[in-house]
């Protein structure tokens, strides 16, 4: 590199990319102003990386992973200790963070956090979860071992709706495991992954060994084909999903890709209403739809949908909508004008293609002139209508009513997603029958959001996954690690 190429040091309160534990302007021809969602105001800008930011990212976690991988495991985990007492003390202020760049409420906000946080605790394991097990005496006077070894260097890219948690999904299990590891946030809300990486920073990993670069479509692209990745963790819509993951495992890459979700609520004749209708308005209208875990088509045995429609409109009237940082505010701002004109667009389709209009949220009036929808409930939502097949990532729900759970189960199964489902019932057959036979990867009784802890893997299947291994938990530690069989025989020992 000549010195004409080094990338220049970031002035105090720029975003940019942290590259062998240094912080560094992007140099990339294009950029983006970040705004605020619930007033439009301008939050900072954000240059984006070039190919040569993302080539020194690259290099300089190829060189720290020679060394990190020879660390103890015991060693590696003790920034990650850190890690967490940091975010911990900063959770207040991160949270606010992620309200004035995401949109959603403090309450959303500190418990997305919260999981963040519980996937640095679990990482934190990992002395345990890196075991792979050994057999004495597997054949006469033979010991065999599985060992589990890092793959390198490892890219995540994530999405807007979770920008302090998932992140999270990945960056501790990568880093225990002996990898090293880049992130690449949406570059819609970059200011809590700065954050973030400030704290990695301060925790004490070793230069090199986690990295930040920024920026959009192109950035990705540098690392999806980049010779010196090994892995890439992807979450987002399906769309790019796809593309990801094909792309990235052409080039002869382990990929993990997350996608888009179009869930449902089945309500039962035996459910209890109340619950089952403050559950799936939360469900659909929760960091204002933005959640690829929401429900946002119920399903309701016919004998008991109009009672369930009144409850559900009652719950719905309750809503709460303005800047997250307001109290009370129970639907914060979506995530851009772009986004909330979007969701408008399928609530307009809703209305053509037949759907009644029992709540309208396009005209709410909220504090501040931000991107905000209120609550808007569509009743008699047929399977062929597009707010029934597309996923809609605003405070939309639709309403059906089925003749039976068989009728139910079978248009969850339609669906070309399948990330998440809840049954709402008092029979245990009901609920036995949904676990066998509904498709989608998490599912849900008596819940509204189906939203595993970390020590159990996270992701759906159909459309709304690309790949085997998940992220969290125990696949998180398999997607991290290559296995190797060891065999040992010791011709002097006496058995
Ligand atoms: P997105 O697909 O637009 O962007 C995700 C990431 O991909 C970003 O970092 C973005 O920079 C990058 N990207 C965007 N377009 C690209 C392209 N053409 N080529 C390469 N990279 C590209 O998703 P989003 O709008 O940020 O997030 C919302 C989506 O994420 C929803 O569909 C939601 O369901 C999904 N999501 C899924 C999960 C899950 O666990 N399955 C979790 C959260 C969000």
């Amino acid at each position: 590199m000549t010195s004409s190429e080094q990338p220049e040091a970031l002035p105090e309160g720029a975003l940019g990319n942290y590259v062998d534990g240094e912080w560094h302007t992007p140099r990339g021809a294009d950029g983006r102003t970040v705004r605020n969602p619930a007033n439009g105001a301008e939050l900072a800008s954000l240059p984006y990386a070039s190919q040569s930011d993302v080539d020194a990212a690259v290099t300089a976690a190829n060189a720290a992973f020679e060394e990190w991988r020879g660390y103890a495991v015991e060693e590696r985990i003790q920034p990650l200790f850190r890690l967490k007492s940091l975010l911990e003390e900063q959770q207040a202020e991160l949270a606010e963070l992620l309200v004035r760049d995401m949109g959603k409420t403090r309450e959303e906000a500190v418990g997305e956090l919260r999981r963040g946080i519980q996937n640095v605790e679990v990482a934190c394991g990992i002395p345990s979860l890196m075991q792979a097990g050994m057999v004495e005496k597997a054949a006469p006077g033979i010991d065999e071992t599985a060992i589990r070894q890092p793959l390198g260097t490892v890219a995540a890219i994530t999405p807007f709706n979770f920008p302090g948690m998932i992140p999270l999904w990945f960056l501790p299990y990568a880093v225990a495991t002996g990898n090293a590891f880049i992130l690449k946030p949406s570059e819609q809300d970059p200011l809590v992954p700065q954050r973030l990486f400030e704290l990695v920073d301060e925790a004490g990993f070793p230069d090199g060994v986690v990295q930040l670069v920024n920026g959009g479509p192109d950035t990705v692209n540098a690392l999806l084909d980049h010779p010196g990745v090994e892995g890439i963790s992807f979450v987002g819509s399906s769309p790019v999903a796809r593309d990801v993951y094909e792309t990235a495992a052409a080039a002869g890459k382990r990929v993990q890709a997350q996608g888009g979700a179009k869930n449902h609520v089945v309500v039962a004749d035996s459910a209890d209403l109340d619950h089952a209708a403050e559950q799936t308005v939360s469900s659909a209208c929760a960091c204002a739809g933005e959640r690829c875990l929401a429900n946002d088509i119920a399903l309701v045995h016919e004998d008991v949908y109009e009672e369930f429609v009144d409850r559900v409109l009652d719950v719905a009237d309750d809503q709460v909508v303005g800047n997250g940082l307001h109290e009370p505010t129970d639907i914060g701002a979506l995530i851009s004008p772009e986004h909330e004109q979007r969701v408008r667009n399928y609530i307009q389709s809703g209305i053509e293609e037949g759907a009644t209009l029992l709540r309208d949220g396009r005209d709410p009036t909220p504090d501040g002139d931000g991107n905000f929808l209120g609550p808007t409930v569509l009743g008699d939502v047929t399977a062929d209508m597009v707010v029934a097949r597309e996923e809609l990532f605003g405070p939309v729900l639709g309403l059906a009513a089925v003749p039976s759970l068989e009728a139910a189960i079978g248009r969850v199964n339609e669906s070309e997603f399948a990330n998440a489902a809840s049954l709402f019932t008092k029979r245990g057959a009901d609920a036995r029958r949904f676990r066998a036979e509904a498709a989608p990867g998490n599912l849900g009784v008596n819940v509204g959001t189906v939203a595993p802890m970390p020590f159990f893997h996270f992701g759906g299947n159909k459309d709304s996954f690309f790949g085997d291994l998940h992220a969290q938990g125990e696949d998180a530690v398999q997607f991290y690690t290559d296995k190797t069989i060891y065999v040992e025989r010791w011709p002097d020992a006496t058995d």
